[in-house]
């Protein structure tokens, strides 16, 4: 058995966050307004309460200003978008985070088209995914700039390496397989047409899974030694798991992020990070 070591996001996240309050604290005492992050969550959706609720958490434990807006399953898209434009004139938020999914009856794409770029915390916004991909300065998304963090906190080599990216949405997929392309690997994106799937991830030197089907990654699909980083959430009776089946693939892998504990609390730190950039940006 290989002996595979833990990429600890929850580790990592908490030294990042140390070192954002330790900022905020200076911005403080000099007198000057704290950075502040607008959170907007329309409807009752259960899984995005805890995340609405966990963001708010660490925004107020580094000590900046968070503003929430809980909207009714009800709102209308008018009354969104003018919140939105709102808040892209209050100079007090530096950063809007609309949490998705919305309600079915609303337009995502309009709406997070209405935030304006420089306050696009999530990085979901045409602009600065276009930025990405072009390579140009840009609000890079939470989960993939945490992954991307916690791969070169651990000093895991990425140039010239297989990086396979299993899933390909807009908020992890592709923003990672673009990150990591920047980083010189070699990347495929797989996706839910893709055939003979594990014939691709057995040749992954670093595999990323975002596919959202727990246990989906198993043993015989991973290549020895190689670095995993499970991206997914998937909540099951008998609690969270990911998309990895985590007992089976760190037999044979050489790093792997666990579900709890590895991705998820990066988001955060990098929500707060980005929401910090976002700030000096405007000095
Ligand atoms: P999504 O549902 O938008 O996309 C899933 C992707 O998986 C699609 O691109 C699809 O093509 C691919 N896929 C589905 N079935 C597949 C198959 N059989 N083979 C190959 N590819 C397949 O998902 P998302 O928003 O990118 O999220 C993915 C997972 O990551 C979810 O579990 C989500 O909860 C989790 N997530 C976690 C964090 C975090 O902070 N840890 C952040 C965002 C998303």
């Amino acid at each position: 058995m290989t002996e595979c070591k833990i990429l600890d996001g929850k580790k990592v996240a908490s030294e990042a966050r140390e070192r954002i309050a330790v900022i905020v604290k200076e911005i403080k005492e000099s007198g000057k307004v704290p950075p502040g992050l607008a959170v907007v969550l329309v409807g009752d959706n259960p899984a995005s309460k805890v995340y609405v609720g966990q963001k708010e958490k660490a925004c107020k434990e580094v000590g900046f200003e968070s503003f929430l807006h809980r909207l009714p399953e009800e709102t209308t898209q008018q009354e969104l978008l003018e919140l939105v434009a709102k808040l892209n004139e209050d100079p007090k938020v530096h950063g809007i985070l609309v949490q998705l999914p919305l309600p079915k009856h609303l337009n995502e794409t309009e709406v997070i088209e209405a935030i304006r770029p420089e306050k696009d915390v999530d990085g979901f916004h045409p602009m600065n995914l276009g930025k990405l991909v072009a390579g140009l300065p840009c609000t890079v998304p939470c989960t993939p700039k945490g992954i991307m963090y916690l791969l070169e906190y651990y000093g895991i080599e990425i140039e010239g390496k297989n990086a396979v990216v299993v899933g390909r949405s807009n908020i992890v997929g592709k923003p990672v397989a673009h990150l990591l392309l920047q980083k010189n690997a070699t990347v495929t994106i797989c996706h839910s047409r893709t055939k003979n799937l594990e014939a691709i991830t057995q040749e992954a030197d670093i595999l990323v899974v975002a596919a959202g089907k727990p246990h989906f990654i198993t043993q015989h699909m991973v290549k020895k030694g190689a670095v995993v980083v499970d991206v997914g959430i998937n909540r099951l009776e008998s609690g969270l798991v990911g998309d990895v089946d985590f007992d089976g693939v760190r037999m044979k892998a050489s790093w792997i992020t666990p579900v709890p504990g590895g991705v998820g609390p990066m988001t955060i730190a990098m929500l707060l990070q980005n929401t910090l950039e976002m700030y000096e940006r405007t000095l």
